[in-house]
């Protein structure tokens, strides 16, 4: 069996960012990766701004200036100010070609046609010159760059409408299970509510990810020898919940092995998520993850947001680790690596009850989990421990 480890680093090098390009609206670029640099066809800001509510001056060796006009934000205007003189601005609008320099209204005392500032002012002071963030034909965002809010902003600033990125994944559900019903219909002895369709559907759209088909199989091996052929081959990722453990209903490792879904690995020295399964065919990636939901859930974080980032071109993703001091004791059994669900606060970070694999009522509170390394047996209060941050926030 392989150690967290290995599998994180089979993860990272199986898994090549998508050949295939898509051109969207930069409305909709939230958390895609540029394919290509934006190069600015424009300078920003476009012309020399004011950074404040104030006057333009042209400077002299007096504290008193003339005023002589006034420019607003947006005014198409120019006026001439000789030295001595100055005129009203406010914040983003164009500063006078003939203007060196912008004090704010706070300074400044105003006696009918005349100001008088108090203190001595520097040439270009609050003003944002023309190509300050960028000039004219200058690499504007970087290819690779992950399209945040500032960067799409910023992008938008500088007139883009439309980008090229990395094409985000087809992704499948397919959830096994003959116990399982869907809420909203009445339990009968022995049957549960599916919940890992909806619960790994809202942890795609969490980090960006939303064309999701959902499948649902029985425990049947024809029925998931054949569904599983075809989504494998409608899909570019392919998430699998349960069925891949060792019982004699277990029949999604079987049906891979037949469609020749090569193994990359199989059982992770890791608790929750012993039972992980990792594959490709050709380019498709398929994960099958234990149908604990506890176990789904934290196999989801560590390995499958990882294949996620890594395809779709963020190449910098790494999960986010942090240290942070334990505000409860915890002793493991056995020698797997342990990923402990939990909640941090900037206080620290509290262990919750309830771990095991099946369990959801807590996970369900927490906003992190504690990893716990193969070698470490105990974890005592105020030992500092390695917390990897969920992105529930
Ligand atoms: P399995 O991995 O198929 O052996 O399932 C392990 C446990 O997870 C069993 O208790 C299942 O009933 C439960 N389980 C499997 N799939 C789901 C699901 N989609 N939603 C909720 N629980 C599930
Ligand atoms: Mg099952």
């Amino acid at each position: 069996m392989i150690s967290v480890n290995q599998a994180i680093a089979i993860v990272e090098s199986s898994v090549e960012p998508t050949s295939q390009t898509e051109y969207i609206d930069i409305s909709k670029a939230h958390r895609y990766v540029l394919r290509n640099d934006i190069v600015s066809e424009i300078n920003m800001p476009p012309f020399r701004q004011s950074a404040m509510d104030g006057y333009a001056l042209c400077l002299h060796d007096d504290f008193t200036y003339k005023l002589v006009g006034e420019v607003k934000a947006g005014d198409p205007i120019n006026p001439i100010v000789k030295k001595g003189e100055c005129v009203r601005i406010f914040t983003g609008a164009p500063v006078p070609d003939t203007a060196n320099a912008v004090i704010m209204q706070e300074r400044v005392s105003v006696d009918e046609d005349c100001i008088t500032i108090d203190r001595a002012v520097k040439s270009n002071d609050n003003i944002r010159p023309a190509g300050e963030q960028v000039k004219k034909g200058q690499t504007a965002l970087k290819k690779d760059t992950l399209l945040t809010p500032a960067a799409i902003a910023f992008a938008t600033s500088l007139g883009v409408t439309e980008v090229a990125v990395y094409k985000k994944p087809s992704i499948a559900i397919l959830v096994t299970g003959n116990e399982l019903i869907k809420a909203g219909k009445s339990l009968q002895y022995g049957q549960i509510y599916e919940s890992n369709a909806v619960m790994l559907t809202s942890a795609l759209i969490g980090v960006g990810f939303n064309k999701i088909t959902n499948y649902k199989v029985a425990d049947n091996y024809k029925d998931t020898l054949s569904l599983l052929k075809e989504i494998i081959s409608n899909h570019d990722m392919v998430l699998v919940s349960g069925g891949i453990s060792v019982g004699d209903y277990d029949f999604v490792g079987k049906a891979l092995g037949a469609l020749s879904v090569t193994e990359l690995f199989y059982k992770v020295k890791q608790k929750p998520g012993k039972p992980l399964f990792f594959g490709k065919k050709e380019n498709k990636i398929i994960f099958a993850l234990p149908g604990n939901p506890g176990a789904a859930l934290t196999c989801f974080y560590i390995y499958v947001q990882l294949a996620l980032q890594k395809l779709s071109g963020n190449a910098a993703y790494t999960a986010t680790k942090l240290k942070a001091k334990s505000k409860s004791a915890f002793t493991k059994k056995g020698d797997r690596a342990q990923f402990l669900k939990a909640s941090y606060q900037l206080d620290g970070v509290e262990i919750l009850d309830g771990q095991s694999s099946s369990m959801l009522h807590t996970f369900a509170t927490g906003n992190a989990l504690v990893y716990v390394s193969e070698e470490c047996n105990s974890i005592k209060i105020n030992d500092e421990v390695e917390v990897i941050l969920l992105p529930i926030s």
